[in-house]
């Protein structure tokens, strides 16, 4: 067997686990550059847990609280800008991954020129200390070594170096290095009691997803995939709980919030060494024309693809059978799984045929990393199948 594993960061657990554990950001530097989302950081207490820890340390700090969902390489040139302005020493991001991904970016511009066009691949050495507090269950930034932004788009198309699918435009991109795993990542599940029914199903959803794709990736190893069988069980016992989603977010069990947070950084953990599949490439498909929450895109991709896989696996002996192996860390079968999925998803959105022909002639930069890789017109059948108006999958 060949194994290579890295996931640097300190993850602490615990209600408190800030304040607790405040000697983590002691050494990171005087002065922390705050990222968050307009609001939920502050009414959700984080901001002001934050504030008190680096208070109780003797350190200063400065916020940048105008992060939006997927946020743009724009907005990461701005955080970074005010960040070197105020000569912070560190990044600290909380939020959900759009505030942790915008603040690894930040991290890394505000030590690096980087032009705006060549910030995806261009290769770097340095990048500031990253502590992170999640405030969603779901994308695991926390433990990943990557930062997903929209790329705005421009004439210039040699960005696409391969050519294909070389539409100008916004796009899904990540930069991703080894200095971007945070430092220190702060799990605590009283941050996320407060969110509503659709983010956390949303986010639960993009957690689960990371996990199973990350399960069906080529580059998936024996470590990445315990952490997957793991993080999968972990979230299926949540299952009926967020099936019955009480009206009032917080009388959701905080250990059931708690155990989603953790399966949530477990799943980052496997991704940092995976990648995802074709699905979160198809899924940004969603994103992008529709302002689908990322974690439902994936979901609404979800059963075509594994129906698609386990096609596959019982047609050609030569594939390896991962579909089996997948059933049992969740505890059923496939036709099961994804009615539960469908319940938490709840009505499909549709498209029309022409939206499904575009987004199936584009390049799925991830297809290629899925242990089986789709034909383009398997792609484009995936999409027909999960979001055409005449698909069985419509509730
Ligand atoms: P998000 O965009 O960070 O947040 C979604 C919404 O939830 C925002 O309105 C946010 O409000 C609110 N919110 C966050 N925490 C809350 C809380 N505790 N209580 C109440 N509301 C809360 O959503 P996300 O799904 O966590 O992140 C999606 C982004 O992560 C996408 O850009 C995706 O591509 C990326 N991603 C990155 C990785 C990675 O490895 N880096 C992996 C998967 C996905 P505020 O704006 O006010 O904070
Ligand atoms: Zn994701």
């Amino acid at each position: 067997m060949k194994l290579s594993y890295l996931m640097p960061t300190r993850i602490v657990l615990d209600e408190d686990c800030l304040f607790e554990n405040r000697a983590l950001l002691a050494d990171m530097g005087n002065k922390a550059f705050i990222v968050t989302g307009r609001n939920s950081a502050r009414i959700n207490g984080a901001y002001d847990d934050a504030v008190r820890a680096l208070e109780a340390n003797g350190q200063g700090h400065v916020l940048f609280d105008r992060v939006m969902s997927n946020p743009t390489e724009l907005c990461v040139y701005e955080a970074a800008g005010e960040c070197r302005k105020a000569g912070c020493d560190f990044v600290l991001a909380i939020g959900g991954g759009s505030p942790m991904d915008a603040a690894k970016a930040a991290a890394v511009l505000a030590l690096n020129d980087i032009p705006r066009e060549k910030l995806f691949g261009r290769a770097f050495t340095k990048a500031l200390p990253i502590a992170a507090v999640p405030t969603t269950a779901g994308t695991g930034s926390e433990t990943t070594p990557y930062s997903v932004l929209v790329d705005t788009g421009s004439p210039d198309e040699s960005r696409f170096p391969d050519g294909r699918g070389a539409a100008p435009g916004p796009a899904k991109r990540s930069v991703g290095s080894p200095l971007l795993f945070p430092r220190a990542a702060f799990l605590d599940a009283k941050y996320t009691f407060g969110l509503g029914r659709d983010n956390t199903v949303n986010t639960v959803i993009d957690a689960l997803s990371h996990a199973v794709e990350g399960f069906l990736c080529v580059r998936a190893n024996y470590l990445s995939d315990v952490l997957a069988k793991e993080s999968i069980a972990m979230i299926m016992d949540c299952l009926d709980s967020l099936a019955a989603f009480p009206a009032d977010p917080r009388s959701l069990s905080p250990a059931v919030r708690e155990k989603l947070l953790l399966a949530s950084s477990i799943a980052g953990m496997v991704i940092s060494q995976s990648g995802t599949s074709v699905v979160h490439s198809m899924g940004y498909m969603f994103t992008l024309n529709w302002g689908t929450d990322h974690g439902r895109a994936n979901g609404l991709l979800m059963k075509s693809f594994l129906v698609w896989c386990r096609s596959h696996e019982e047609a050609d002996p030569s594939i390896p059978k991962r579909i089996p192996a997948l059933c049992s860390a969740l505890g059923m079968d496939l036709e099961s799984f994804c009615g539960r999925l469908e319940t938490l998803l709840g009505k499909r959105e549709t498209a029309a045929a022409a939206e499904i022909e575009t987004w199936g002639a584009m390049n799925m930069k991830n297809a290629a990393n899925t242990y089986i890789c789709p034909s383009q017109e398997e792609i484009r059948e995936m999409f027909r199948v999960s979001v055409s108006a005449s698909s069985s999958f419509r509730a």
